[in-house]
């Protein structure tokens, strides 16, 4: 205990005053033990860190991103914020109200990425808070270069006298990825001051800015805790090469030294059959954390995240005497849009 305490005591400082930012965040996010979900998968000790909490608009990840994203945003002056995602994108759902709350108009492209959805899908959950904080969006079918289509559709609001501000799907450039240095800082200060400390963080991972962020962030302070992504999406390889890459470029705009892609540790075998479509395994992490401890994940991402969570524990991963963390990056307005998988899973 008191080694780890004071090997992950954080050894450097960092400063991110430099970067533009604007308030959108209830932080620091809580961490909470789990007691009752612990004691049913028989341990490591299990404990969350709240990033469901984060306060805007039901919360998640995407808000810290959102901070630096929007900051910059307000240093261009500009006055509609553009961004892309799937049709029950979170990161869609938190920049419309973050335009809200900025005075700033949204547009948005929706990506119908998920395959065999329910006859609500694109109306209710995210959809419907999207349409709530007056953002307007078209669709796209699945499968188009995204960010290429939202840069486009920028450029067209430009051309017609607006000034838009791209932010890429998931805000997950090295710009984004600051909000993810910023909550490494938090765990790590949370560390020093409380003097709690873990052997793991195991979170999901989609568009990278979370986990690469999060790598960047305690690479910065010097606070060695190993990052455990769990796919949402794409096979392992891809995911880690990603995450490096981006991992990298939010290095170089701290100003510290990259790391090699060993860094990157990611699990892909919790996907199922693709984005946005409930494995087995994600419909019984929604229930487990739902039942054990009053906690709502998101059939998406969390969902997925605390599937790999349970599995590594059953396959023995973790020393029953470890202590993991896990990521809530939120999502639970995507509940709805599942209503009928979800009613299926609890028969
Ligand atoms: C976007 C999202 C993630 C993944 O974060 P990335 O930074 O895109 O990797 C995880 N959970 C939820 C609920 C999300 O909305």
């Amino acid at each position: 205990m008191t080694d780890t305490a004071t090997l992950q005591r954080a050894s450097k400082s960092l400063d991110l005053s430099p970067f533009p930012r604007t308030s959108l965040c209830h932080q620091p996010t809580p961490i909470e033990s789990m007691p009752r979900l612990t004691e049913l998968l028989g341990g490591p000790s299990l404990f969350i860190k709240r990033d469901d909490c984060t306060g805007l608009a039901m919360g998640g990840n995407k808000t810290r991103k959102l901070e630096f994203l929007v900051g910059e945003a307000m240093r261009q002056k500009a006055d509609v914020l553009v961004t892309q995602g799937a049709v029950q994108s979170n990161h869609v759902r938190q920049t419309a109200a973050a335009a809200c709350k900025v005075g700033m108009k949204c547009h948005v492209l929706l990506e119908r990425r998920v395959p065999g959805v329910d006859a609500s899908y694109e109306e209710t959950g995210n959809v419907l808070l999207d349409n709530l904080f007056g953002a307007t969006h078209e669709f796209r079918p699945a499968g188009l270069d995204m960010n290429a289509e939202g840069e486009a559709a920028a450029e067209a609001l430009k051309a017609d006298g607006h000034r838009p501000y791209f932010i890429p799907g998931g805000g997950s450039n090295a710009i984004g990825a600051l909000g993810y240095v910023n909550c490494a800082k938090e765990i790590s200060d949370h560390a020093e001051t409380t003097g709690q400390t873990f052997d793991w963080l195991v979170m999901a991972t989609g568009s990278t800015g979370t986990q690469a962020g999060l790598v960047a962030g305690f690479e910065a302070v010097g606070h060695t805790l190993p990052v455990m992504g769990v796919s949402v999406r794409q096979p392992r390889e891809k995911q880690m090469n990603a995450v490096h890459g981006l991992t990298q470029k939010t290095l170089e705009k701290l100003g510290v030294e990259g790391v090699p892609l060993s860094r990157i540790l990611v699990d892909d075998g919790y996907v199922g059959d693709g984005y946005g479509i409930p494995a087995p395994s994600t419909l019984e992490a929604v229930r487990l954390t739902a039942q054990q401890e009053g906690i709502l994940l998101d059939p998406v991402y969390s969902a997925k995240g605390m599937a790999g969570l349970i599995g590594m524990i059953r396959q023995g991963f973790f020393k029953p005497s470890d202590t993991v963390l896990f990521l809530h990056t939120g999502g639970a307005s995507a509940l709805f849009a599942y209503q009928e998988q979800l009613i299926a899973s609890l028969n």
